[in-house]
């Protein structure tokens, strides 16, 4: 698998969604990866093909290489120290690929990419996500790496917007669920003849 250099919004929000698969993150539904079909969901809704898998399901082995990869991008995006978490991405692209490398790409455009090693899909995701993450660091910094601002909600998140404003690690559920709590506690506050 190729990795290219220029683009780590892709592989931050795999990462992101990866860490938040977690069951200490998914107190209510529980692990989301448990099985093969499960990560083989995951990888093709992040429209993520790892060659290792390009012609044989992915197995309990790898599910269980993915869920330690999980467990050390967590470490990495909660790591207080920018130094520790450019260190930490750096030993999990640097152990899983090669490069950089540069190519021409149709059209004339050069472009620098970083290959896998042939690994498992573990391995090519943790080149895909540790890579972005390095240039999440160098590009947009380390405040980009954050905790869901829901009270309730454990997960982490990695913010590539453009504004940078991103408080919640699922906006459409954290977010909503903060504002759903807000309503409720200005409904109590408010006078009877004024409620909503
Ligand atoms: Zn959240």
């Amino acid at each position: 698998m190729q990795v290219s250099l220029d683009d780590y919004s892709w592989g931050a929000a795999v990462a992101t969604d990866l860490v938040n698969t977690a069951p200490e993150v998914q107190v209510t539904r529980g692990e989301q990866l448990p099985d093969g079909a499960a990560l083989a969901a995951f990888l093709a809704e992040h429209d993520v093909h790892p060659d290792a898998l390009a012609d044989r399901p992915a197995t309990a082995a790898d599910v269980a290489a993915v869920h330690r990869l999980r467990a050390d991008l967590r470490t990495l995006i909660e790591s207080p120290d920018p130094a520790d978490a450019a260190a930490r991405a750096g030993r999990l692209s640097a152990a899983a690929g090669g490069g950089p490398f540069l190519q021409m790409a149709p059209g004339g455009r050069w472009h620098w990419h970083v290959c896998s090693r042939g690994g498992g899909a573990a391995e090519e995701l943790a080149l895909l996500t540790a890579t972005a993450l390095q240039g999440v660091l160098r590009t947009l910094g380390h405040d980009r790496f954050r905790q869901c601002a829901a009270p309730d909600c454990t997960g982490v998140f990695v913010d590539t917007s453009r504004a940078g404003r991103r408080r919640y690690c699922v906006p459409e559920v954290c977010g909503n669920r903060i504002n759903v709590a807000n309503h409720r506690a200005r409904r109590r506050a408010a006078p009877p003849d004024q409620r909503a």
